[in-house]
Order: structure tokens, then C-alpha cells, then sequence
């Protein structure tokens, strides 16, 4: 099938395609524009945008698109012929190409168009040579109007009017308006959003009863357009704001994060000091209280360490970790003690399960020790009274497993999904019956990420959880204990 695609897309179908391609207020004028006075589509010369702000109740100028001589016209006619032909040849092309001429999209080859007549008339716009840039820096006063001043006059029309300066003794924006012109208001669900003029200063094709009824049926399609693009223009700058929102509280973090850690070094410090007995002997019961104050303590620091690392990463940076040959068994009781002392008065056993020979990976010990405190922690947290956690070793090929399973309370389907995002938790109260920051899996996340390790995450709600971490294990890993 051959056959001229941009002649069969009726002009209904162009104006769908050019306005649902603007996402920005601009560039709704400008596409606008551009089809007003693209003679394919709506065939007038010039067309002038007025922005109406209704809390100051001025008018802005925002645009004229249109030559400011016939020269220029001329000039603009064929440029956009040419754009026509180049389109027309691209559509062509896609319907060689593809077998199928179905699959030739009449409506994104429209798109593309729109979309550099749009890029085009910006390029103009910008060094001002072609079209009637000054017009863009116009604010016209509502109160200040004479009573008979265009704008005016729009404003109180329902629909599109030809309308003649001369005739009519109207007011106002006399650069600009010398024969008949078009004019109508542009109205979104918020009321009038400003007003459209367009005249054919230098065409020969009289401004009938056509030409007006063209016009008002496009400032029709557009005003119901203006109410997506207003939304997604208030969609992007709420995004926008909800950024800055979170990197003020990213800067917030860091910042307490950093506060707390000062003083906490000091009451450690301090603690151990009396505990030592540097500053005078003490009794077995003071000796027993300050263990439990350097317990805590210390948990509270490694809280404090979570934040300004998670704080760190959110605002560009990198957690630091040093890659070298770690034994992940090894890592595994350096850090028991401490889950041990997590785990309070419960019944809880925990045990390593070793499946077959734990080889050496690559990854940072430090690291490694803070992820197997977050996932032990959990495991012993998450279990009411008593219960069982066992840690499985598990080597498959090339990787090492390490599983984390506990008979805890389990997680729910659709809450597994969402634990690794930070400040999560599946009870969100206040009152909630289990601790936490909800950062424990998040930093888990990161500092895998920073070693090169994975987490998985299965659960049964009332039966308990496993948390697989995967390293890749290099043969270099194995064969030469040390040479990585
Ligand atoms: P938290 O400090 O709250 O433990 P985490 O990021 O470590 O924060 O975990 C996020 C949430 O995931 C927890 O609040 C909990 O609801 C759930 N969770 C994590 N590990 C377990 C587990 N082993 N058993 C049950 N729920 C868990």
C-alpha cells in the first residue's frame, strides 16, 4: 500500500497529536502557535499569546509567533513546506520499510512534527531575528485597561471573535494589530488562562466565517488540553518540591547524625574508663550497670553510624569499603557476641549451619560484620519469646549463599516488597511492639551494593523468615586463600 499519509490525517487528528505532545505551559503556546500559523494546518500569519495571572490581574505577554514582514513570511511558509516534505519522505520511507503499512504511526510521525516546528520556532525565538520576540516582555494591567482596550473585550466574549480595530474603535496592542483579527479567550478549569489572537496579515485569504469557525473550534480542543498540561506542570513542580523536601531532611539526618556522634564517643569513652577501674576501684553491681551502659551506648552508635551513612549515600556519596579476601565464618563469630547481648531474656538459639566448605570472599570484614548484625538483629528481634535462628552456609558453583532463617513472626506477602526501603516498617505505630529505625535492611542494601553482594528475602507470616545474601566466589577466592 502506498499513498500519502499526512494527507489523510484530517485536521482533528493534527491538533490531537500537536497539543497531547506539549507537557509545559511554554511549549502549549508555542505548539499552539505553531499550528495557527503553519499553513498545512490553520493557515494564519501571526498569532499573539496574552498570559492572564488572576491573582495580579495582568496580562503577560508570553508570545508572538509569525513574521514581521512579508519577507520573513515567506521565508517562514517555506521553511515549514520544507519540514512537510521531509516528513512526508520520512513517513514514505517507514512505509517502505515496514511490510506491514499498519505499523506506520501517521499520528508519531505528527508528534515528531510538532514537536520540531516546536524546536525550530524556539530557535527563533531565542536569537530573535524571525519572530516577534518583544512581545514577551508585555504586562498589561487589568484596572489599567481603557474601557475599550482589546484585552478587555476578549475577556467578555464567549467564544472567538473576527473583530476589527478600526471599525470597532478598540484599544490596545497597536504594533501588533493593523487589519481583522481573531481573537478568543483560552479557559482551563481554573477560569480564563489567557487570550489568543491570530490574523493573516500577510495572506490574501479573507478572515470569513470559516476562518472563525476553525479558529474557535481549535481554542475549544486547546482550552480542554490546558487543564492535562496544567496538571502535569503541577505534578512536576510538586515532584520538585517533594525533592527538596527530601534532601533538606537528607541534610537533616547528616547533621544530627554528626552532632550525636561527639558526645557519644565521649560517654563511651568515659564508661570504659570506670570500668576499667582507671579512676578508682568499683563494685561488682556499678560493674555490671556500666556494662549495660556501654551495651547501650554502643548499640546507639551504630544507630547514629546507619543515618550518616544512609544520609551519605542519599546525598551522592559512596560508602567506603575496602575489598579484600574475608572469611565469612570468621566475620560471623566476631560479631555473635554482640547479637547475643541483643537478645536479651529470650529463649534463642542461634547456630551456624555449614553445608559444605565456606570459601573465602571477596568483600570488606567490617562490612560484612555490620550486615550479618542487621540481619541477626532482626532475626533475634522478630521472635517473640523463643525460638531458633540458624545461619546456612551454603556453597552453589561460583557463589556463596548465606542464609539468615529465624522462627519469627514472619513477614506478609505484599510487605515483602517494601522492607528494603528505608524508614520502612511493617507496624508503622507509635506503640508498636518491636523497635527499630526501619534502616536496618536499607543499609544492609547499600553496603551489599558497595561489595558487590545480593539479598533475597522469603517469609511466611507466623512461621518465620530467611534472608539469603550471595556472594560471587572467584576460584582465585578458593584456590589461593590469600591472593585476591
Ligand atoms: P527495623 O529497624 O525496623 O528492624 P529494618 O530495615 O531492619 O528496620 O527492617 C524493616 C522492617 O522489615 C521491620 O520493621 C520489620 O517489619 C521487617 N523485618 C525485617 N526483618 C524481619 C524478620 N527477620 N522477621 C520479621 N520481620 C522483619
Amino acid at each position: 500500500m502506498t499513498g500519502d499519509y499526512s494527507q489523510e490525517l484530517t485536521l482533528l487528528e493534527q491538533v490531537h497529536a500537536g497539543l497531547g505532545s506539549a507537557s509545559t505551559l511554554d511549549e502549549f503556546y508555542l505548539i499552539v502557535g505553531g499550528m495557527l500559523v503553519d499553513p498545512n494546518a490553520f493557515g494564519f500569519s501571526r498569532a499573539f499569546f496574552l498570559r492572564y495571572d488572576d491573582r495580579t490581574r495582568s496580562f503577560i505577554g508570553r508570545l508572538a509567533l509569525g513574521a514581521r514582514s512579508l519577507e520573513e513570511h515567506l521565508q517562514f511558509r517555506n521553511d515549514i513546506l520544507e519540514e512537510t516534505a521531509r516528513l512526508k519522505d520520512l513517513s514514505e520511507m517507514m512505509q517502505r520499510e515496514v511490510s506491514d503499512p499498519r505499523f506506520v504511526q501517521p499520528r508519531s510521525v505528527y508528534n515528531l512534527r510538532f514537536h520540531s516546528l516546536w524546536i525550530q520556532l524556539m530557535q527563533m525565538q531565542e536569537d530573535g531575528t524571525n519572530v516577534n520576540a518583544e512581545f514577551k516582555n508585555i504586562t498589561i494591567k487589568f484596572d489599567h485597561l481603557p474601557h475599550n482596550h482589546l484585552l478587555g473585550r476578549v475577556m467578555t466574549l464567549e467564544n472567538g471573535a473576527v473583530l476589527d480595530k478600526g471599525e470597532l474603535g478598540i484599544d490596545g496592542l497597536e504594533a501588533f494589530l493593523k487589519r481583522p483579527f481573531v481573537a478568543g479567550g483560552l479557559v482551563s478549569k481554573r477560569g480564563l488562562n489567557g487570550i489568543l489572537i491570530a490574523d493573516r496579515i500577510y495572506e490574501q485569504e479573507p478572515l470569513d466565517d470559516k476562518a472563525l469557525y476553525h479558529f474557535q473550534w481549535m481554542i475549544n480542543h486547546a482550552s480542554v488540553s490546558l487543564d492535562n498540561v496544567e496538571l502535569v506542570e503541577q505534578l512536576t513542580s510538586t515532584t520538585k518540591r517533594l525533592k527538596e523536601v527530601d534532601r533538606l531532611k537528607t541534610n537533616f539526618l547528616s547533621i544530627v547524625s554528626h552532632e550525636l556522634r561527639t558526645p557519644l564517643t565521649s560517654i563511651i569513652g568515659f564508661v570504659r574508663l570506670v570500668e576499667e577501674e582507671k579512676v578508682g576501684p568499683i563494685t561488682p553491681p556499678q560493674c555490671d550497670l556500666l556494662k549495660r551502659v556501654s551495651h547501650h551506648a554502643a548499640h546507639l552508635q551504630s544507630m547514629v553510624n546507619d543515618l550518616l551513612e544512609i544520609a551519605e549515600v542519599e546525598a551522592g556519596g559512596m560508602i567506603d569499603v575496602e575489598l579484600e579476601a574475608v572469611d565469612p565464618l570468621a566475620a560471623f563469630y566476631n560479631i555473635l557476641p554482640k547479637i547475643e547481648t541483643r537478645r536479651g531474656s529470650k529463649n534463642i538459639t542461634i547456630e551456624p549451619v555449614i553445608r559444605n566448605t565456606v570459601p573465602l570472599i571477596r568483600c570488606d570484614s567490617l562490612a560484612l560484620e555490620r550486615i550479618y548484625y542487621h540481619l541477626l538483629d532482626n532475626a533475634v528481634k522478630f521472635i517473640p519469646s523463643e525460638g531458633r535462628v540458624t545461619v546456612e552456609f551454603d556453597r552453589r558453583d561460583n557463589e556463596l549463599n548465606i542464609s539468615i532463617v529465624d522462627t519469627g513472626i514472619g513477614i506478609s506477602h505484599e510487605n515483602l516488597t517494601r522492607i528494603f526501603d528505608h524508614f520502612y516498617q511493617v507496624d508503622s505505630r507509635l506503640e508498636r511492639t518491636y523497635g527499630g529505625m526501619g534502616i536496618g535492611l536499607r543499609v544492609v542494601n547499600l553496603l551489599l551494593k558497595a561489595v558487590g553482594g545480593k539479598i533475597t528475602a522469603e517469609s511466611t507470616s507466623g512461621v518465620g523468615s530467611r534472608f539469603t545474601i550471595t556472594f560471587p566466589v572467584t576460584t582465585i577466592a578458593t584456590d589461593h586463600k590469600h591472593g585476591i
